[in-house]
């Protein structure tokens, strides 16, 4: 690949080139040949090493990381209509997953330097009809598990972490979704493990929980045709399974080389402070899905970094509250307010593994130019 193109901000295809790409490909032969397509083999040997990998005791894979989420929710005890409050600085599959599980979700502000929900709102937020929690650990970032955990304790709440996009972050040490009742993993293609088509799953340290997203997942069946709960068609299939043990062999090496250029940008970054770089909490280690800077003429930086060929991007361009068929589960513009300003202020720059060396150069000449303008 010519270094003189323009530089993506995600590049699935280029975790298939080299010795990674032989082993996927060899791979979906295996499982073409094995005349097993849905929940086989391939499945039940992905989820014990997916939980190996997180140190957590369950994993039940299923169709993407909206249904993780929505099955999670209901695996726990999440009735419809109950409340569950989450954040609107979030994919909007957070909120879509709760009213999957027809539950309401309730919006809290986020803390602006790691960009993840404010524990000290949670409290504001319970009311009679409020049964869990979601917290996102918003690209890559832990959300501060420690202080979600002890509200939901005081006023026994579930919780469910949304970890679509922090595969390979840790809080002390110990990997996030292992800290609430269950957690909820997407293997979306540009996630920090990503398939080549969709998958999710569910871990959970509790084999109650987990029994019941095994019945949830498939129809609510205990044996074959036979429903003992009203149940979802939410399988993981084999193909994406036998990939997914494939990649995931290079997920801590791939996170590593995230937070190396992470480190690179940073450090470009420093002597222009219109830019303002993510950080990472004390005790907490970054998964850096995403690398998203906050500037004051974000826009004008965007359209910079496009003329010197650097892409970049906005996730997200609203928050959930924001979008037409999340309005009304907004509140006044006050509750919100740490949201609503970061998301003017954001942006997304190139991340992914199979960035070269060249290409990381790239961006961080682009950006130091940027600020010699200034
Ligand atoms: C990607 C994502 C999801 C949803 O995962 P899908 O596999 O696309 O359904 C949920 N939450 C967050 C924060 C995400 O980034």
């Amino acid at each position: 690949m010519g270094d003189s193109a323009f530089v993506p901000v995600a590049n699935p295809a280029a975790e298939l080139e080299g010795e990674m790409g032989r082993q996927v490909r060899a791979a979906i032969e295996a499982v073409l040949s094995s005349g097993n397509y849905v929940l086989g083999n391939q499945v039940a040997a992905f989820e014990c090493e997916f939980a190996g990998f997180l140190g957590v005791d369950h994993c039940v894979g299923v169709a993407n990381g909206t249904d993780a989420i929505a099955l999670a929710l209901r695996a726990v005890g999440v009735h419809p209509g109950d409340e569950v409050i989450t954040v609107s600085h979030s994919a909007v599959a957070t909120a879509a997953a709760i009213r999957q599980a027809e539950a309401i979700p309730v919006f809290v502000d986020i803390e602006p330097a790691s960009r993840c929900m404010n524990p000290a709102l949670i409290e504001g937020a319970i009311t009679e009809r409020t049964r869990a929690i979601v917290p996102v650990h918003m690209y890559g970032h832990p959300a501060n598990m420690p202080e979600i955990l002890a509200v939901a304790r005081k006023h026994r709440l579930k919780v469910v972490e949304d970890c679509a996009q922090a595969h390979g972050a840790t809080i002390g040490g110990i990997a996030v979704g292992s800290f609430g009742d269950a957690a909820a993993f997407s293997f979306y293609p540009t996630k920090n493990l990503g398939a080549l088509g969709d998958g999710g799953a569910i871990v959970t340290g509790s084999a109650e929980v987990a029994g019941r997203a095994r019945l949830l997942r498939q129809y609510g069946w205990a044996e074959r045709y036979v429903s003992h709960v009203e149940g979802f068609n939410s399988r993981l299939d084999e193909l994406q399974a036998a990939i997914l043990r494939v990649k995931l062999c290079s997920l801590s090496a791939f996170v590593d080389r995230r937070r190396q250029i992470a480190d690179r940008y940073r450090e470009a970054l420093l002597r222009d402070t219109s830019i303002e770089a993510p950080s990472e909490a004390p005790g907490c280690r970054h998964a850096m899905h995403l690398f998203v800077v906050c500037a004051d003429r974000r826009d004008e930086l965007r359209a910079y970094l496009a003329s010197q060929e650097v892409g970049s991007a906005l996730h997200y361009p609203m928050p959930i509250h924001r979008q037409p068929a999340y309005e009304a589960y907004g509140t006044t513009p006050e509750v919100l307010a740490a949201t609503d300003q970061l998301y003017r202020r954001m942006v997304t720059l190139p991340l992914y593994p199979r960035l070269s060396a060249e290409q990381v150069e790239k961006v961080c000449s682009a950006l130091q130019d940027w600020s010699r303008r200034d």
